[in-house]
């Protein structure tokens, strides 16, 4: 369906951001009628519709349950009241989410996580916190998509399917760009996807590489061994003939520069970290011949932000406990699922993400019967847990802050409008809850 072009607008403001995917699209055009937007022009269809129909199922009020469990409004002292002291009394809080929300206000939670001895975590837990394991463990060739426009004459695309998550990763960065070494664009390149699954982004690809669900250890191990001059006894490898393994190498090895990205299809399939450990190598093998780096497809915009932010206060990326007074960090003990599978925690706060949708049932239910806070823009499954809601603006609509792209280059995002009346950005709710927790440790320590 072709949809008519806006013309009723009065404002047309330029190098906008998208706070959406991890692409974190910069060059976002608002077109606002009377500072409401109306029109947007360049961003996907997935980000168009967030930036416009951004108003449904909006939270503008803070909220609090009440005896009859239904949510009614209260006024921001008495939910940031409520909220400081549940956090302040509890034992095992967990602060939870942060992919939707500036490093600014991460900084203020990583202070408040500290102050209360919480639990700082983010959808790393459940998404590539195994990739950031595995960085950790072996380290990574890196680049930036700037250097894939400019410079990639050979894309592969593992376990992931960016035409869907991330529309316009194809069209702003790896494969259709004109870039400075890769004048003609796409005929410049070769594009190739692994995955189990026919996608969209193997529909446009030059070739799709269909192997075995929950073989990528084994595949990326074979590619190893071809690209070692080894051969191979079988016909075929994980679900793949070993003629069309034998063609990819050659394919990597005579890339000027390769660009490999890889998706949760990889690090949330059997073998988890391993699989990518096991990529890392496969990529650094490749160095050996040409040059080739390799990034995960990060979610949320500023999921990667978090945990450069949190690396940089404590030395590690997520999952950080702050309950002995010092952070610790240690997969299967101090992550979000796990703990709540053990039903640790006693106070539980969502900031700008919603555990309704992206927890398992059994997680979920624990959170029936403690505190749970949501700090949020819209409604979700979550509100429908949360005792208290403390209503948050959208950062590059509505507040100005600071996110990291999927390659880690940090990016201002604007503010374009004004925000609802009775809502605040996540840095003004934490800094409250912040201050609000400072005065009750003196009442004590009095
Ligand atoms: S690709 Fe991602 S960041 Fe870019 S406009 Fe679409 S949703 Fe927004």
């Amino acid at each position: 369906m072709i949809e008519k072009p806006i013309t009723d607008y009065d404002e047309e403001v330029r190098n906008c951001s998208c706070s959406y995917c991890g692409n974190n699209c910069d060059d976002i055009t608002y077109l606002l009628k009377d500072k409401k937007i109306v029109g947007v022009r360049h961003a996907c269809r997935i980000g168009a519709s967030k930036i416009i129909n951004d108003q449904d199922q909006r939270l503008l009020n803070p909220l609090v349950r009440n005896d009859e469990g239904i949510l009614e409004e209260t006024t921001w002292d008495v939910a940031l009241d409520k909220t400081a002291r549940l956090l302040y009394e509890s034992d095992r809080p967990v602060l939870y989410g942060w992919g939707e929300t500036s490093v600014e206000a991460i900084k203020k939670g990583i202070k408040i996580a500290e102050k209360t001895g919480a639990v700082m975590d983010n959808q790393s837990t459940i998404c590539h916190g195994s990739s950031i394991q595995a960085f950790q463990n072996v380290g990574h060739p890196v680049m930036t998509l700037g250097e894939v426009k400019n410079r990639a004459d050979v894309v592969v695309y593992v376990g992931t399917n960016p035409m869907d998550d991330h529309p316009r990763h194809l069209s702003r960065y790896t494969t259709f760009p004109e870039g400075f070494f890769r004048k003609n664009g796409r005929k410049d390149r070769t594009v190739i996807t692994l995955d189990p699954k026919y996608t969209n982004t193997a529909k446009v690809s030059d070739e799709w590489i269909q192997f075995n669900m929950n073989e990528d250890y084994l595949l990326f191990d074979a590619l190893r061994m071809l690209l070692k001059g080894e051969s191979l006894d079988e016909e075929e490898i994980a679900g793949v003939p070993t003629s069309q393994l034998e063609n990819l190498i050659q394919i990597m090895k005579n890339a000027e520069y390769g660009a490999l990205f890889f998706g949760l299809g990889v690090s949330q399939t059997l073998g988890k970290q391993k699989n990518v450990d096991m990529l890392i190598q496969l990529v650094e093998d490749l160095n050996r011949y040409s040059k080739w780096s390799m990034l995960p497809m990060r979610g949320f915009f500023n999921v990667s932000g978090f945990n450069i932010a949190l690396t940089s206060e404590t030395g590690y990326p997520y999952g950080v406990d702050f309950s002995r007074g010092y952070p610790r960090f240690m997969v299967g003990e101090t992550t979000t699922i796990d703990l709540l599978n053990r039903r640790e925690p006693d106070f539980f706060m969502a900031i700008s993400a919603d555990p309704g949708v992206q927890f398992p049932g059994y997680t979920i239910k624990h959170l029936v019967n403690i505190p749970t806070i949501q700090i949020d823009t819209h409604w979700g499954p979550y509100t429908e847990l949360a005792d208290i809601v403390l209503p948050s603006t959208r950062v590059g609509v509505e507040t100005e802050g600071t996110a990291y792209r999927m390659d880690s280059i940090p990016l201002f995002m604007k503010k374009v409008i004004d925000k609802p009346e009775n809502c605040h950005s996540d840095e003004w709710i934490l800094t409250q809850l912040y201050e609000r927790i400072e005065i009750l440790k003196q009442e004590e320590d009095n």
